[in-house]
């Protein structure tokens, strides 16, 4: 771009987590045959890729607090940096259709009785079909002059004078209609604010109905504030309303040039104009209406601030989806990770199923984000937390207790009757672009980890839980020289082997799949086995498949004084006779999920682990349901599915 000390035009972006659209519209700034500009990123805590594109591509990168944001602060931090005595403003996810669009914005500014000017916009085939019918009503193809009868100046796609922008800059106290407050200003002290229809891009919204409800909500409250719309204007905004949605059903019809009418067929146009149109006047009506609308600094916050991350959602028994949602808020003490990898583990399918004891009895509730094995990297901090900073990448305890009940502080942290536990109950889990996390539950990796390996943190310190409980029993067991079996060649029993052999254990390996047991050749000190009639070999069985049938056979098979760990659930029901138990003295050890002692461990010891076979299938988050497929197949040892990659 421009020179320094040379440019006539700056152009102002703001961006909260623009991954998505920044390309595209640096593209089209490229393309421009208008050369004389420099653009100025204005980034409100974005922790998607949107700093690193804007670093590679601007003249300038501001970053402001997300605390501090409203759309007026952030235009004139930017505009406070300019150099060009034009101010172009264009919102991060529009871009520009041609490339004379900025020629043609800043032309009418040339001269001296024009304050501002502003551009067409158009919808693309990703909006909504309202939306794009709204914006050929708003702006359409004829220039005009604005007039305080029809507010249309909008700051996604407009240009003001530097030098009147210094004597008034835009009112930082608004949720909306900067821009409107801005043109009004100048106009009240004769100065022209004009339409270039040719200035023209596309206005790309992507959003929920939430979100549609909330923007139309904030800048409700805005046009009330600056008393253009209040509780008197609602019958006008009512038939208004009436007569565009009958407009836009009409059309529906017979869509001419509407560029979603390709996208939708006529009875999902019907149906979106209804979503659309009502959620909407939802959002508009709430804030013409509501008694006090976004007084608190937070409500403002939460108002002006669209956390939203894709996310596979289970809302009851089989119903899955992948779709968009909020993000939990981020709390004094928590971090928010950008999830790198996840591992699909049998959990994620009993909860599908409903099958998992804790949807069964009722202590945990639908909808949750599955995801409980994942590796990641630290994209923003609640306040009070110094031990880590972004970009480090981390790995997060599954089980997340109180800390602070008498079982906790005794360390029984299973007994926590206040406990959540990551992606399984009460806390959404890693099949997700973003978590929130109590960050005392995040554990800090070595640059340069393998990322992939990481998700295996959480299945590795499983089995190390296990293990620390096994051996004091096996301490003091009776008998000589420990022979170990491993009964599943699942992850958890593919672990278990692993680490067995690493601790100097004779290992044997049994599953009926003999593909699973495949992966272990070559590897001397693990031996395998389809047939569990040799499980009276063996003074150690550590069990962990789940099946009540394989756990009834090793109770009964395992010879006297041996020691039994039981890592598979749920074992469901079955009579047992423990009578083995008793009359040999035998040892049954039980364990689940592990502590933070246990996952400091894993991560010691991962880099000297060989789990290459866990690794060898990985699938894209929008695939998940083709990995829980194969997993539910059983083809596959393990399968990560790969979110983003981004440090
Ligand atoms: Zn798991
Ligand atoms: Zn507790």
């Amino acid at each position: 771009m421009a020179e320094p000390s040379s440019v006539e035009t700056s152009v102002i972006i703001r961006c909260f987590n623009e991954q998505k659209y920044l390309p595209g519209l640096f593209d089209a700034l490229d393309r421009q045959s208008y050369r004389d500009f420099e653009v100025i990123i204005v980034d409100s805590g974005s922790f998607d890729r949107t700093r690193e594109i804007a670093e590679a591509r601007a003249d300038q990168v501001l970053r402001i607090s997300s605390h501090d944001f409203t759309f007026g602060y952030s235009l004139n931090a930017g505009i406070r940096e300019a150099r060009g005595r034009f101010i172009a403003i264009a919102s991060a996810h529009t871009e520009p259709c041609d490339e004379h669009w900025l020629a043609n914005l800043v032309e009418p500014l040339r001269d001296d009785t024009v304050a501002m000017s502003y551009g067409r916009q158009l919808g693309k085939a990703c909006s909504k079909f309202s939306e794009a019918e709204d914006f050929d009503r708003t702006f359409g193809p004829h220039g005009r002059e604005e007039s305080p009868a029809r507010w249309c100046v909008n700051n996604a796609n407009s240009a003001i004078r530097k030098d009147l922008w210094e004597q008034y800059g835009f009112d930082e106290e608004l949720t909306g209609l900067e821009d409107i407050g801005w043109a009004r200003h100048w106009m009240d002290k004769g100065f022209r604010v004009v339409y270039r229809p040719d200035a023209r891009l596309y206005h790309l919204h992507e959003e929920s109905w939430r979100q549609i409800r909330r923007r139309y909500y904030r800048e409700a409250v805005a046009a009330r504030r600056m008393g253009i719309k209040g509780p008197n204007t609602v019958l006008g905004e009512t038939w208004a309303e009436l007569r565009n949605t009958a407009s836009d059903l009409i059309n529906a019809f017979n869509p001419k040039d509407n560029p979603v009418a390709a996208r939708l067929t006529l009875g999902q146009r019907l149906r979106e104009v209804v979503y659309f149109r009502v959620n909407r006047n939802i959002g508009t009506f709430k804030g013409l209406l509501e008694a006090h609308p976004l007084e608190t600094r937070q409500e403002q916050e939460d108002a002006l601030f669209d956390r939203s991350t894709r996310a596979v959602v289970i809302h009851g028994p089989g119903k899955v989806a992948l779709e968009e949602m909020e993000m939990p808020e981020c709390k004094p003490g928590d971090v928010v990770i950008a999830t790198a990898h996840v591992g699909v583990c049998a959990t994620d399918l009993e909860i599908l199923s409903g099958a998992l004891g804790y949807y069964k009895n009722g202590m945990a509730k639908y909808p949750i984000v599955p995801g409980h094995e994942f590796s990641g990297h630290v994209v923003s901090m609640g306040q009070n937390v110094t031990a880590f900073k972004e970009g480090d990448p981390v790995v997060v305890e599954c089980i997340q207790s109180c800390g602070s009940c008498a079982e906790c502080r005794a360390g029984n942290f299973i007994g926590c009757a206040e406990r959540t536990e990551l992606g399984v109950f009460r806390r959404n889990g890693a099949y997700a672009d973003f978590v929130t996390v109590p960050a005392r539950f995040v554990h800090k990796l070595a640059a340069g980890t393998d990322m992939a390996q990481a998700a295996l943190c959480e299945p590795l310190a499983v089995v190390l839980k296990g293990m620390r409980r096994l051996m004091p029993a096996l301490a003091a067991a009776p008998g000589g020289a420990k022979r170990a079996a491993v009964t599943g060649a699942g992850c958890i029993g593919h672990i278990c082997a692993v680490e067995l052999a690493r601790r100097g254990f004779p290992v044997t390996i049994f599953d009926r799949n003999q593909s699973r047991l495949d992966v272990f050749k070559g590897r001397d000190s693990i031996e395998t086995s389809t047939d569990l009639d040799r499980l009276g070999e063996f003074n150690v069985v550590v069990e962990a498949t789940g099946h009540p049938e394989v756990l009834d056979k090793a109770l009964h098979a395992a010879p006297a004084g041996a020691t039994l760990l039981l890592l598979g659930l749920p074992y469901a029901r079955k009579e047992f006779s423990f009578e083995a138990i008793a009359a040999y003295d035998k040892t049954v050890v039980g364990s689940v999920g592990s502590t933070a002692e246990d996952f400091e461990e894993a991560i010691r010891l991962m880099p000297s682990l060989d789990l290459s076979p866990l690794l060898a299938c990985h699938l894209p988050l929008e695939r998940f349901a083709e990995g829980w497929e194969l997993a539910r197949g059983g083809s596959r040892l393990k399968i990560i599915l790969d979110v983003g990659d981004h440090p």
